[in-house]
């Protein structure tokens, strides 16, 4: 009744009965000593009174209390839903980053975060660096002869290559189209060219069939070596005449300081 609970309402006929206990103990007590008789409606008012007042009282005082406690109670349980749902946003915010730097189709990084990573690690890093720019080769053809499915598997295995090769030593991702980059710090020009040639190697190696027919798949790589710091564009304007040198002398190969150094070129 009026949201008053059970035990509410014993604790408040427990603390009106000691009220009135108390109130015709005094009465008792100290109407004999004033030299009265406590009985008739004086005996009757001291029952009455703490009916009427402590009653009423103390039912509303135990059920603040009661309703304080539920309340304290509601918000604890709030609490905890808005931490829950706080970490929930920390992580959806971390994978809402992960994605914007991250490349769909084949996993490495994107266009805009490879070239992010590259400004800084050339212009705060120390030591050697390289950069390693690799295009597949008449990708053209893939997508014309067997359709752009085909072509967007043959990217992910490229990437996968890239993981394979790169992952553990340096950072990649996919610069274009059909264009992928690695940039390996602390990694000289001998290191460069084991983890390219590694690299294509793979690639050529790949297994890919479609329409039950295998799916030729290269790349051609382009690489170019500074010290740290340095200026990434011009890095990568290297990187990228050296490419340019690979697809010029034959495609499925590497070339470095306009020379070719590919280990057994198809
Ligand atoms: P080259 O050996 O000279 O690099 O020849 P290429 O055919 O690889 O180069 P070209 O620039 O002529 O063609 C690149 C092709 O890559 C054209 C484009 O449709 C295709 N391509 C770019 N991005 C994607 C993609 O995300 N998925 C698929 N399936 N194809 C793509
Ligand atoms: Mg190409
Ligand atoms: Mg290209």
């Amino acid at each position: 009744m009026l949201g008053i609970g059970k035990k509410t309402a014993v604790k408040a006929a427990i603390a009106t009965a000691a009220s009135v206990v108390a109130s015709v103990g005094i009465v008792l007590l100290l109407v004999p000593m004033l030299g009265g008789q406590p009985d008739g409606p004086g005996f009757w008012m001291s029952v009455l009174c703490p009916l009427v007042i402590a009653g009423p009282a103390s039912l509303y005082q135990f059920h603040q209390v009661d309703v304080i406690a539920r309340q304290r109670d509601a918000i604890a349980r709030m609490h905890v839903r808005l931490e829950d749902a706080h970490a929930e946003l920390e992580r959806l915010h971390a994978d809402l980053g992960e994605r914007a730097r991250t490349d769909a189709l084949t996993g490495g990084l994107n266009r805009g975060a490879f070239f992010a990573a590259l400004e800084q690690a050339a212009a705060d890093g120390k030591g050697p660096v390289a950069l390693v720019v690799a295009d597949a080769d008449h990708f053209k053809k893939i997508n014309d002869g067997f359709g752009h499915l085909v072509g967007d598997e043959a990217l992910c295995r490229i990437g996968a290559a890239m993981e394979d090769a790169i992952g553990g030593i340096g950072i990649w991702g996919r610069i274009g189209g059909e264009e992928f980059a690695a940039l390996l710090a602390d990694t000289g020009r001998s290191a460069a060219i084991a983890a390219a040639e590694r690299l294509r190697l793979a690639i050529a190696e790949t297994k890919l069939v479609a329409d039950g027919q295998p799916v030729a798949l290269s790349v051609s790589i382009g690489i170019a070596c500074a010290s740290a710091p340095c200026a990434a564009i011009e890095l990568f304007r290297r990187a990228d005449a050296e490419l340019y040198r690979a697809k010029s002398g034959g495609r499925n190969r590497i070339v470095i300081d306009g020379r070719e150094v590919t280990a057994i070129a198809a």
